[in-house]
Order: C-alpha cells, then sequence, then structure tokens
C-alpha cells in the first residue's frame, strides 16, 4: 500500500532520517492510517523498500506479518484496553521471528484510556532496540500529554482541493461524481467506490433529504430512506446536503439563518453517536426530519 500522494514527501523525509522508536501519525485530513501501513512495509521490508518480492512483504500482502501488532480500539466503549497494552509489553522483549524489526500500530491513539496509556509508558521506560511504534490520531490533541512528550510526531496536510491526485486512484466516472458530493475525504470516497451498494443506498438518502426539502417528500420517506445506512452515514450525508443548500439559499438571510442553525444541530447529535452511545436511530431520523422539512424556504414549501 502507497501513502497518499501529498503525503510523500513526509514519508521520504521520515525514511531518510533517523527514525526514533516512538513515531505519532496525524493529520486532519484522512490518510493516517494509511500512511502508518505504507511505512510499516518500508519498515519491515528486507531491502527496506517495501519491495513486494521478500518474505516480510509476502507476509504483510497476505494480512500476517509475525512481527507487526497492530492494535485497535475494541468493545462498546471503542478504546484500546490496558489487556493489549500487556501484550505489547509482553511481546516487545520477545525475538523477532526474521531476527529483525517489529512493529507496533496503535490505531486511533486517542481512545487510550489512563490504564492504557500507563501500560505503553510502562513499556517504552524499558524501549526495546528492535521495536517501532507506530501510532495514529486524528485528533491528537485527545491524547494524554505524558504519551505525546514521548512521540515524534508528523503532522499530514489535509488532500489538495484540485482532485488532480483523484484521477490516479480512480479515474472520472458518473460513480465517482456520485461519491463526490457525498464526501471530499479520500479514505472514505475510494471507500464507497469499492462499495457501489452503499454508495447507491448513500445517494437515495441524499435524494429523499433534497426531495423532502423542497416539498416532494415527508418524513415516513425520510426515515425508509435513512434506515438502510449507518447513524453516521445518515448524519454526514445530511451534513453535506445541508452545507450545498445553505450555499443556494446565501442570499436569503432568515433561510441561511435556518440551515446554520440546523447545520449546528446536526454537530450536536453527531457527538454521542460518535462516542458509540447506544441510540435509537429511526427516532432520532424523524425528529431531525421534522426540523429539516421546516428549514424549508418558503417559496419550495407547499
Ligand atoms: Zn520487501
Amino acid at each position: 500500500m502507497n501513502c497518499y500522494p501529498w503525503h510523500q514527501p513526509q514519508m521520504d523525509r521520515l525514511l531518510k532520517g533517523n527514525f526514533q522508536s516512538l513515531l505519532l501519525v496525524s493529520g486532519p485530513g484522512q490518510g493516517v492510517d494509511r500512511f502508518a501501513q505504507a511505512l510499516t512495509e518500508h519498515l519491515m521490508c528486507q531491502t527496506q523498500n517495501a519491495c513486494g518480492q521478500c518474505q516480510s512483504c509476502q507476509w504483510i500482502e497476505q494480512g500476517g506479518h509475525p512481527d507487526v501488532f497492530a492494535v485497535r480500539p475494541e468493545g462498546a466503549a471503542h478504546a484500546h484496553k490496558i489487556d493489549a497494552m500487556r501484550e505489547i509489553a509482553e511481546s516487545a522483549h520477545t525475538t523477532t521471528h526474521q531476527g529483525g524489526r517489529r512493529v507496533v500500530q496503535l490505531f486511533e491513539a486517542e481512545r487510550m484510556n489512563r490504564a492504557g496509556a500507563n501500560g505503553l509508558l510502562k513499556v517504552l521506560e524499558e524501549p526495546p532496540a528492535s521495536t517501532r511504534f507506530v501510532l495514529t490520531s486524528t485528533l491528537p490533541g485527545s491524547l494524554p500529554a505524558t504519551i505525546l512528550s514521548r512521540c515524534r510526531q508528523v503532522r499530514l496536510p489535509s488532500a489538495p482541493e484540485d482532485l488532480q491526485w483523484l484521477d490516479d486512484l480512480a479515474p472520472a466516472s458518473p460513480q465517482r461524481d456520485q461519491a463526490l458530493l457525498m464526501t471530499q475525504a479520500p479514505d472514505t470516497l475510494l471507500h464507497l467506490l469499492q462499495n457501489p451498494d452503499e454508495l447507491a443506498k448513500q445517494v437515495r438518502w441524499r435524494t429523499a433529504l433534497i426531495d423532502a426539502l423542497a416539498g416532494r417528500g415527508d418524513l415516513t420517506g425520510l426515515v425508509n430512506a435513512a434506515k438502510p445506512l449507518a447513524l453516521l452515514q445518515c448524519l454526514d450525508v445530511w451534513y453535506q446536503v445541508v452545507v450545498e443548500q445553505a450555499k443556494t439559499h446565501a442570499q436569503d438571510a432568515a433561510v441561511l439563518k435556518r440551515f446554520v442553525l440546523f447545520q449546528q444541530r446536526l454537530q450536536r447529535e453527531r457527538q454521542p453517536v460518535l462516542e458509540q452511545v447506544a441510540l435509537n436511530g429511526p427516532a432520532m431520523v424523524r425528529a431531525l426530519g421534522g426540523l429539516w422539512l421546516r428549514v424549508a424556504p418558503p417559496a419550495t414549501t407547499h
């Protein structure tokens, strides 16, 4: 896997320089996990070049290098468990399968609770010489200061706006245009292009939102169109539509204000969903849908 082209300069600098044992890859745009994976492939390759040919590269391609540990948040709390840190601590001092490096990837590092952070700090007190820790986070400010102070940080820039990069990853097509209406975040965009069913569901949801706003649909239609989607996807597509619609009504201050208020409401509703609080999705869509119908500018309501 390659990192995104606009992250390549950071990758080159990192590979040329003296790589420290603890690295934190963060960035407002997406691509941090992709960057961590590409870096791991380089570090583990026997020629340090992600050659795709050596035993290490083959293992990685098959999804299971015995000296690469990928730790992701788990459970209902979506947190890094202390057990995972213990496993890292134990494994970090054993011999590697190839007598070389070991990489511990810790994805979404901001989901580390205090106990998890303490566990990791314990490992770092006596860092095993051959082990590299690669942490990723889109919210590095939420990490414990004790961890942050020990990391070398690589901050990745957001995707360029000109979208030229997209031509290399996904050639122009009607599907690509549809996906771009849903998101401009590269990871999500590529995911949608690889999953046409999911893209189709989002397109239906988007259409239902626009129709309802224009007086061509009702609450039941909205709830039905939202059903096949995860709540977070519903809210994210909705947010995009609000932003677009607000632009087209920029001249009408009263209508624009209603869009802005709705946008703020969506942001508030998103937070508990992000925190994995159990919610009644259809009830939330119904309540928001009622408001959405009232946001409609007078000229388009019946
Ligand atoms: Zn290789």
